[in-house]
């Protein structure tokens, strides 16, 4: 090759390079333009799916479940394929149009807890509390004491109950009793009514409790104090409505967060009957409540400390003989007693008096008397 030729061939080589370059370079470049467009489509698409709807499992058959939406209805519905395990309470996306189940997400609809419980720091002393000294002194060991000195019954080498249960008839100071234990340990009290759990919250109350107790747990030092426990907690003969087994899933939550703590956390549990006959033994099994402290109606003495208690800020008349309107009160119950001097006290206002005469007294016990036996005929003629 001579000169002239080989410049001939570097001219020719050198556009062959730039030729193809150029090609894969554009090759390149309608590469990316397609991936581009093909992204922008699936953008498109994605605007224009109508968006999923959030709701809520409410039981499950099959293949199939009842969901509820946000506006509360309910519908039976068909579960996708490839969806994964569904459980009544889980949030699931569904498709607008038929409310297919698509998939489950991972949140579950919370309660504002707060709403639904009491929850206070109480003021109750044990010193308003007549009689009942046994109970209190039992309570103080029990739940006072390993709260404020959980390093004392480490170190003994016992382990205190986790929770106690109240029984006795109406009216007896057993939330006097959970409140004054409160407020020595200043405690978070909160308490929750057995009754209203189940009538209230109708599908919710298992998730109701959880989060109770997770409240209990943030807020620690707590007394949770649950009233009507029986109402939870009724030994059940058989299972046949959807309201049994829902009062059941909601009792087995409650058993299933006492055995979820340990005795000297600083949650302490006190359920309260008057119906101790009809509890389910589970709850009072070991290592639950198992602490059964009796709230009677009180005796003569506890009485006289009752009535003191409650009439001590009132203003008698010179000749009321106090013995004589305690011994009309036999068979009263504290909140009777608290009643009778309320009252009392209303006679004396309706009179245009400022003072209270033993008459107030004793009209004001008949007035009670007679009001506590209408409930207990109302009483009877419910469950009688
Ligand atoms: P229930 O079983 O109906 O829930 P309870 O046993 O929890 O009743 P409490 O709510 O503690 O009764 O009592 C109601 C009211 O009665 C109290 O607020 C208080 O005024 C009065 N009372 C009851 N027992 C006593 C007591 N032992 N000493 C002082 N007051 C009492």
């Amino acid at each position: 090759m001579d000169g002239e030729e080989a410049k001939e061939k570097n001219i020719l080589d050198s556009v062959i390079y730039r030729y193809t370059t150029s090609s894969s370079q554009s090759e390149m470049e309608n590469a990316l333009l397609k991936e581009t467009i093909q992204k922008l489509r699936e953008e498109v698409d994605r605007f224009k799916k109508p968006p999923l709807m959030v709701c809520e499992i409410k039981s499950i058959a099959g293949s199939c479940a009842t969901i509820s939406i946000p506006n509360g209805n309910q519908f039976f519905v068909e579960i996708s394929e490839g969806c994964e395990k569904l459980r009544a309470g889980d949030m699931v996306l569904a498709e607008q149009k038929n409310l297919t189940i698509i998939k489950k997400i991972p949140i579950t609809k919370k309660f504002n807890v707060e709403k639904y419980v009491i929850m206070e720091k109480p003021k109750t002393t044990w010193k308003e509390i007549g009689g009942l000294s046994q109970q209190v002194q039992e309570i103080q060991e029990v739940v006072e004491l390993p709260l404020k000195k959980p390093e004392l019954f480490k170190k003994v080498g016992i382990t205190p109950p986790k929770g106690i249960l109240l029984y006795g008839p109406p009216g007896t100071g057993k939330t006097l009793l959970a409140k004054a234990v409160a407020q020595s340990t200043n405690s978070t009290f909160i308490e929750i009514v057995g009754s209203e759990l189940v009538q209230k919250f109708i599908g919710e109350g298992a998730k109701l409790v959880k989060e109770i107790f997770e409240m209990a747990r943030s807020k620690a030092p707590t007394v949770v104090f649950i009233d009507e426990i029986d109402a939870l907690a009724a030994r059940r003969m058989e299972m046949g409505t959807s309201g049994e087994r829902e009062v059941n899933r909601t009792f087995m939550q409650l058993l299933a967060e006492l055995d979820g703590f340990e005795p000297l956390d600083n949650v302490k549990v006190i359920g309260a009957t008057n119906r101790k006959d009809i509890l389910d033994p589970a709850v009072i099994r070991p290592g639950r409540l198992d602490r059964l402290i009796h709230v009677p109606l009180p005796d003569k003495d506890g009485r006289k400390q009752i009535f003191n208690i409650h009439s001590s800020r009132m203003n008698f008349a010179d000749n009321i003989n106090r013995a004589d309107v305690i011994g009309r009160m036999e068979g009263f119950s504290g909140a009777e007693i608290h009643a009778t001097c309320t009252e009392a006290g209303y006679f004396a206002i309706r009179e245009n008096r400022t003072y209270i005469t033993k008459d107030d007294f004793f009209k004001a016990i008949v007035k009670v008397k007679q009001e506590g036996k209408l409930e207990g005929e109302e009483f009877l003629h419910m469950f009688g």
